[in-house]
């Protein structure tokens, strides 16, 4: 039994993320998969990205490059802030664990990318087109990999729902971002990210999400991390583990200050599993330390 879904799950992985990766010195790994942040992308002149612009128009006129580019540039402020963390084991793992879950949702060709960020509190972003972070103290804090699966589900599940470009365009309509920033975001993209776009995202992650997006992502997510062949109560545990911090737990505030309180989301994810996904619990746990031991990546 332990062995089902990693047996099933590693062939395909090693496809997307080649085992030769492993013998190449970190640094390079790391400037490999994520140097697409750190450079501005080549836009040409006459296709200049407004993102500004892009985000008054409605969700349908924002096609599928350019909502990657626009996670790009947020994926970029996330990293501006912290940095990413050096166990490259530990990066390949979470990169393969969430891109097979990405593989299992609605949007599996979105170029789904994973990183654990160097930061000690508990906390997961995303940003739209297909990018996720996890912190590492998140990953300290959960119990076993199907609370991480059910965190990578959560996430996954608001860029499905492009709930990150529904919350950057409620602030751009509400014109906190006016025209002359949305000026300045076109001349400076060229450049490099703006202080413009430091502080959508800066407003974006600290403000959190729709709350009606926070239960939909519980409930999709729980869905998503069951078809992807985790216990789906992952997510639910680690919601128990939130209900029970303190908000004033620097480890925990932002969590709990961007999410609705978590025995709401207990309360409603109750209502909206019952005891559908029953067949789906009961499989033996597995740590992310024995998982990245039997991968043989130490
Ligand atoms: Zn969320």
């Amino acid at each position: 039994m332990k062995r089902t879904l990693w047996n099933l799950v590693l062939p395909g992985l090693l496809v997307l993320v080649p085992i030769s990766a492993q013998s190449q010195d970190a640094a390079k790994v790391l400037g490999g998969l994520f140097q697409g942040f750190l450079k501005p992308s080549p836009a040409p002149a006459n296709n200049a990205v407004d993102l500004v612009s892009l985000l008054s128009q409605s969700l349908e006129q924002i096609d599928e490059p350019k909502e990657i580019e626009i996670g790009r540039q947020l994926a970029a402020v996330l990293l501006g802030a912290k940095p990413l963390h050096p166990d490259m084991a530990l990066q390949r793992y979470v990169n393969r664990l969430g891109r097979w879950i990405g593989l299992q949702s609605s949007r599996p060709d979105l170029p789904w990318t994973f990183a654990v960020l160097d930061d000690p509190g508990f906390n997961a972003f995303a940003a739209p087109g297909g990018y996720v972070f996890v912190t590492k103290g998140l990953i300290d804090h959960v119990a076993d990999e199907s609370e991480l699966a059910g965190i990578l589900a959560h996430e996954i599940t608001h860029v499905v729902g492009k709930h990150h470009l529904k919350a950057i365009r409620k602030t751009a309509q509400t014109g906190l971002l006016t025209r002359a920033l949305a000026s300045q975001l076109s001349n400076n993209l060229a450049g490099g990210l703006s202080n413009q776009l430091l502080l959508l995202g800066r407003d974006l992650y600290s403000k959190g999400l729709d709350q009606e997006d926070e239960l939909d992502a519980d409930r999709s997510g729980v869905a998503l991390a069951a078809r992807a062949g985790f216990d789906p109560y992952g997510l639910v545990a680690t919601l128990q583990q939130l209900r029970t911090a303190t908000p004033d737990n620097p480890l925990f505030a932002l969590s709990l200050s961007t999410h609705p309180a978590a025995q709401v989301r207990l309360d409603q994810l109750e209502l909206a599993m019952g005891q559908r996904l029953d067949s789906f619990s009961g499989k033996p746990p597995v740590t992310v330390a024995q998982r990245l031991t039997r991968a043989g990546n130490r």
